[in-house]
């Protein structure tokens, strides 16, 4: 077993496993706050993706599946920072954030995450070595929550580790399951393991993707265990602290906060750590699994293999993001990607990129279908239309609502549709449709030929019905 001092060297900046990790906490509190420039000291709007306001409620408030740790402890935690609030009231830059957490520890970052959004940020724990992450927020003496994304296909040692979690931290994980709907709809038309044919793309988005995505538009904030060192293909770059480039939080898209605290730490040395601190691990750890994820979709690695090579393990070493982590795919890189994930044309056939919008409740309008659209003076009925591009984060942040919104919609004599605008489309998109910026909803109205376009950028379901509403 390692040393504390190796360990504590190799981990941290600070004397994290020196016997006493409340000093340690209270000096990671009580350092100056890193500089974070609001919007108005910079002196001038930076982008919008850049900033998004922390919650206000710093104070934990009550919960049913939150972890809350003794009063004692709690008290402590609160009495090491002088029961101060540190979420700052403007709005944060996420950029200058993460650049002044470059030197802090794991433990600092968990410590700073949690303060600053309370009862509002989650851990998202696989079932793997992220266990860290819970080890982590534990020592920080704050409350804190956890969930993790039970997709139906775990390994039976995976299922026990969560139990022995549990018991271990006395919490309840908080378990989010995918719609069994669309699970029935994907097994009953292609199979149980359609991911080793045409790529796992579809069923991460059905198991995994959909649940999370419903998951933190209850949060403000999230942490997850990336780390660099996992895949040199996708992980290269993630920072410690950033706007969530995919996912959308309780304020919507550019709002919701994603938390790395070991992005720069080695895998060997989250090993170091969880040996040291006699945390519970994944008894598939010791039959060769390292990254570990659904049963079918996981495989041990020999030594000296990388660790992903042991996750769909059939595909390219650029496609290995479930979703979950979208964001760290460069747009070309996600462009070469099949609709399902392997090279199939997708919709209009502009290029392989994986598409959303899909359900049988929205029409995939080709070039043709929307021209002709375009040109009918008298339809038998209106259309709402999403001109959209699969690769933009603000039409992923939009597949959930407008897919709610085409359900709604089923049989009320409104059709719902969707064309895919960017590429070759694009032009022409701009010239006839008003294509400005991904996405644009368009109306066509029954009786005339020109489509409206949706004026707002609020995208959810009552949105888009009052438009519909006052048009139709
Ligand atoms: Fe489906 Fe495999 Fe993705 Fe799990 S990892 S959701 S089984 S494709």
């Amino acid at each position: 077993m390692a040393s504390a001092a190796a360990i504590s060297s190799s981990i941290t900046s600070r004397s994290l496993l020196s016997g006493d990790f409340k000093a340690a906490l209270i000096a990671s509190i009580r350092h100056p706050e890193p500089s974070i420039a609001t919007s108005a000291a910079s002196g001038g709007p930076r982008p919008r993706r850049m900033l998004a306001r922390p919650c206000c409620a710093v104070e934990p408030t009550k919960r049913n599946d939150s972890v809350v740790p003794s009063a004692a402890v709690a008290e402590a935690a609160n009495a090491a920072v002088g029961e101060e609030a540190t979420a700052p009231s403007a709005a944060v830059d996420y950029e200058e954030l993460n650049k002044a957490l470059e030197n802090a520890s794991p433990l600092e970052i968990m410590d700073r995450a949690l303060d600053m959004f309370g009862n509002e940020i989650a851990i998202a724990f696989s079932g793997a070595e992220d266990v860290a992450l819970i080890e982590y927020a534990k020592l920080t003496g704050r409350p804190f929550r956890v969930f993790s994304l039970d997709t139906g296909r775990l390994n039976p040692e995976t299922y026990k580790f969560f139990d022995a979690v549990e018991k271990h931290y006395d919490i309840h994980i908080e378990y989010t399951f995918p719609d069994a709907g669309e699970v029935q709809a994907l097994v009953r038309s292609k199979g149980l393991f359609s991911f080793y044919e045409d790529g796992h793309q579809e069923c991460c988005r059905v198991r995994k993707v959909r649940p999370l995505r419903r998951m933190l538009k209850g949060l403000r904030a999230w942490v997850t265990g990336q780390r660099k060192d996992q895949s040199p293909g996708t992980r290269a770059n993630i920072p410690l602290v950033q706007v969530d480039p995919v996912f959308e939080g309780v304020d919507g898209l550019g709002s919701l906060i994603k938390w790395n605290p070991v992005a720069d730490v080695e895998g060997k040395d989250i090993w170091n750590f969880l040996r040291t601190m006699n945390v519970p691990v994944n008894s598939l750890h010791s039959q060769g699994y390292v990254s570990i994820g659904c049963e079918p979709c996981t495989r041990p690695v020999l030594p000296g293999q990388h660790e992903r090579e042991g996750r769909w393990w059939w595909e390219d070493a650029t496609a290995k993001e479930c979703g979950l982590h979208k964001g760290n795919l460069k747009q070309d890189e996600a462009g070469k990607l099949g609709a399902n994930g392997n090279g199939v044309a997708a919709a209009n056939g502009v290029d392989g990129t994986v598409d959303i919008f899909e359900t049988q409740a929205i029409v995939n309008l080709s070039r043709p279908g929307i021209e002709n659209l375009l040109k009918l003076e008298k339809r038998q009925e209106p259309w709402l239309v999403v001109l959209y591009a699969p690769w933009c984060r603000f039409c992923q942040g939009m597949e959930t609502s407008y897919m709610e919104l085409a359900e709604k919609l089923v049989g009320s004599g409104i059709k719902v549709g969707k064309f895919r605008a960017d590429g070759d489309q694009k032009p022409f998109a701009q010239k006839e449709l008003r294509l400005g910026s991904f996405p644009t909803i368009l109306f066509f109205p029954k009786n005339t030929s020109r489509p409206i376009k949706y004026p707002s950028e609020k995208r959810d379901v009552d949105s888009l019905l009052a438009f519909i509403n006052a048009l139709r």
